[in-house]
């Protein structure tokens, strides 16, 4: 394997997404791995186990997603269905910050499921792609297949015609959840020799990744892991690229949000409150607005 080093290292370097490329054949690959960005994301919310790690799967495959953007902005992939889950929500940018919530119906609040199906029930997955520059676009395809892996690479084979497999795992105990995406990378060489060797390549690439235990990719670096799987490929990895947490809400937001309300409504809260609460359904923080924040919408169109 050239141009990486091999490491002796059993601690991980968490919170990271490693993009890689086969020297030799149009096959690319991702590693991501999640812990304190991921914990940050859970906590306070005391989500059952089932839709915790569920939450945590869709946080490194929108972390696996973000990576594939060619542009700056972001992607919301969101999970709905008639299951206990009302909807699933993680947002992610192209610097890798990301925020995810899951909403809960109000009589499934201790919900035991625990598979894809079972908390999502017949349900779809919503791809919203937003660059910074020019018009938002939307993918939705049915959850059809078994796990969120699978519907995730179907996603990719049907919206964008590009072989794709994934494969998520999650340890609740430790709090960890990882994944790794492998691509096809098309060339313009469309003869059939070539489109069968870049098959062939993809496969064979595919039945190596298939090799990696949950146990190693939460305890190897991206290095280790990349030579545990790889050793006979040649290999580039590009530099990893941090995760982090970051919900976006803020006072001013909210104060904008506020100023959308009629000046009669805020003023009646006002009387009966004394203040207006508004609490980030992300991160759970709770921003109270008093009379003086907000006297001037009252009073801009008070009689
Ligand atoms: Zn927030």
């Amino acid at each position: 394997m050239s141009n990486t080093k091999i490491t002796n290292t059993t601690i991980a370097t968490t919170d990271v997404l490693n993009r890689y490329l086969f020297n030799d054949m149009h096959v690319r690959g991702e590693l991501v791995q999640l812990s304190k960005s991921y914990q940050s994301i859970i906590k306070n919310h005391n989500y059952p186990v089932g839709v915790r790690v569920l939450l945590g799967e869709l946080m490194a495959a929108t972390c696996l997603l973000t990576a594939t953007l060619k542009f700056e902005g972001e992607i919301t992939v969101q999970l709905q269905g008639d299951g206990p889950i009302g909807y699933m929500s993680v947002n992610g940018d192209n610097n890798q910050q990301m925020r995810g919530i899951a909403k809960l119906k109000p009589q499934q609040k201790q919900t035991k499921a625990n598979s894809l199906h079972e908390l999502i029930g017949k349900g779809t997955m919503v791809i919203t792609i937003r660059p910074k520059k020019g018009e938002a676009y939307q993918g939705v395809v049915a959850l059809e297949q078994a796990t969120l892996a699978e519907c995730l690479a179907h996603y990719f084979e049907v919206s964008e015609q590009i072989p794709t497999k994934i494969w998520l795992f999650s340890d609740d105990d430790k709090q960890q959840i990882a994944g790794s995406l492998v691509q096809l990378l098309p060339d313009g060489d469309g003869s059939s020799e070539n489109l069968i060797k870049q098959e062939s390549d993809f496969e064979h690439i595919s039945q190596l990744t298939n090799t990696i235990k949950a146990d190693e990719i939460f305890s190897l670096d991206a290095q280790a892991l990349l030579y545990r799987l790889y050793h006979q490929e040649k290999v580039s990895l590009f530099e990893p690229q941090a995760i982090s947490y970051q919900c976006g809400c803020s006072h001013d937001k909210c104060l904008a949000a506020i100023s959308q309300i009629a000046a009669d409504e805020i003023e009646s809260i006002l009387a009966e409150q004394s203040k207006i609460s508004m609490t980030c359904d992300y991160c759970l923080t709770t921003y109270d607005f008093f009379y003086d924040d907000l006297k001037s919408f009252i009073s801009k169109d008070s009689h």
